[in-house]
């Protein structure tokens, strides 16, 4: 996916429709955390193993609510001007000084909650 020739695509969607209005920093964060909250739904009470054996239906369903959750990040990063290759990127180069291989490989504890 070239990252920023969809979040063009997602513009125009939203520009032929005259929904920029509504895609404010707010309302697009609260839609992204709707959608992640769609696809939390569908491992609602599944057990470990059914989450790792998920149904066709199942599987159509996370795809849907995937796309869901990255097209409101794109559009939310470029009504922003944030650049989310760089700040991924970064924050990949963050979270392995908060989790050095030595210190957490087969380790689940938060950074901060680490004995070291
Ligand atoms: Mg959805």
């Amino acid at each position: 996916m070239d990252i920023k020739q969809t979040q063009q695509q997602l513009s125009k969607f939203a520009s032929d429709r005259d929904w920029e209005q509504f895609h404010t920093p707010k309302n697009l964060t609260m839609a992204l955390s709707v959608e992640a909250s769609e696809l939390v739904e569908i491992f609602q009470w599944l057990t470990p193993e059914q989450s790792s054996n998920l149904s066709n239906k199942q599987i159509n369903a996370v795809n849907e609510e995937v796309a869901d959750v990255a097209i409101y990040l794109l559009r939310l990063c470029d009504v922003l001007g944030i650049n989310l290759s760089d700040v991924v990127e970064n924050k990949i180069k963050v979270n392995g000084d908060k989790y050095p291989v030595d210190l957490s490989k087969g380790n689940a504890k938060k950074y901060n909650q680490r004995e070291d």
